[in-house]
């Protein structure tokens, strides 16, 4: 059976797409994460809707990635398939349209920095926020990834899903039911495939000057030369985490090369040739030491991914 649902999967790819054995620590920041039995890269829709019909007719797993910045992945790694959303996947097209406004749509493997760029050049303002977020636009509309006082959910006007039966819809900003670090997607499978964003025009040159800055503060404050998935944990509510962890005296704490990074407590970096093992404890021991000073629990903000 094996091998049919392999030869099928590879039917489904473009040649040389299908990787077996593939160490996930290549498709992660966090530079951790053992082998994915699967890794396929699909180029359209049509080749991801297709790999994932394979998949549910052989009852085989499977999980859907972008630029894997938000991601711990075990160092067992996955039985399944990984798909990986980018080239191919990362069309960014621009719509003139009224009321001093443009629409944006990007595939779902467009990065958000190339998105962010893109509109900044046709003189559209609202993405500056996410030019330094290093992930994709699937990923970030699954996460609502924010910073800066904005988030996806303020300028999402849709995104097409493509559901675990095969089906495909276009769900608007409030069916998306976007929130901190949370979508739909979080309760009911699916995978994005575009999504279209309602930008104000701006001048260029304002827009890219605030990118510019932003990007600038990012390189001040985050450990940026280490493989880190950002901030390890969500923002308790009231709190911020990175504070929680440095005035709980855990800057630097370490477990092997998992490390509460000395510039920004927010972040576990990957200080040389961490396991996710190391990671997860260091954040379990992270979590602990705060809850019995503070009284706060650190939720992941990282995604799990793999056996445990
Ligand atoms: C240095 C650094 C700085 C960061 N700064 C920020 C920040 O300021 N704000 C912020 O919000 N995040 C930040 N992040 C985290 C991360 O970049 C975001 O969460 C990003 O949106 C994840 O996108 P990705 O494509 O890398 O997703 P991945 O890490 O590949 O996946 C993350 C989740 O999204 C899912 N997913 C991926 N693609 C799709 C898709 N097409 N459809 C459905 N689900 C999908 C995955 O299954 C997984 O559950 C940072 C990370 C790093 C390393």
């Amino acid at each position: 059976m094996r091998e049919k649902f392999e030869k099928e999967l590879k039917e489904c790819l473009r040649e040389g797409q299908l990787r077996f054995g593939e160490p996930m620590k290549l498709h992660t920041t966090f530079r951790i994460g053992g082998a994915a039995d699967y890794f396929a890269i699909p180029f359209s829709e049509e080749e991801l809707s297709e790999g994932i019909g394979v998949c549910r007719e052989y009852g085989i797993p499977y999980y859907t990635i972008g630029n894997g910045s938000n991601l711990l992945v075990s160092d067992k790694g996955f039985r399944g398939v990984i798909f990986c959303l980018g080239n191919g996947m990362d069309r960014i097209g621009i719509e003139d349209e009224k009321d001093n406004h443009g629409i944006l749509k990007a595939g779902a493997g467009a990065s958000l920095a190339r998105t962010a760029s893109q509109a900044a050049a046709y003189g559209l303002a609202g993405l500056e926020f996410a030019g330094g977020i290093p992930g994709t636009v699937g990923g970030a509309v699954m996460m609502n990834a924010g910073a800066y006082g904005s988030e996806i959910k303020d300028k999402i006007l849709w995104a097409r899903i493509l559901w675990e039966d095969g089906k495909i819809s276009r769900l608007s900003k409030e069916e998306l039911r976007l929130s901190y670090r949370k979508s739909i997607l979080s309760e009911k499978p699916g995978i994005v495939l575009e999504a279209a964003f309602w930008l104000e025009k701006g001048k260029k040159e304002e827009i890219l000057e605030i990118m510019n800055r932003l990007n600038q503060s990012r390189r001040e404050k985050q450990p940026l030369n280490y493989p880190s998935a950002g901030s390890t944990f969500k923002r308790p509510e009231g709190y911020f985490a990175g504070k929680l962890i440095m005035d709980a005296g855990l800057r630097g704490f370490r477990i092997g090369d998992a490390m509460v990074s000395e510039k920004h407590c927010g972040f576990v970096i990957n200080a040389g040739e961490a396991t996710a093992a190391q990671v997860k404890e260091l954040m379990e021991e992270v979590d602990r030491i705060v809850f019995e000073k503070f009284g706060v629990h650190l939720v992941p903000e990282v995604r799990f991914v793999g056996e445990w």
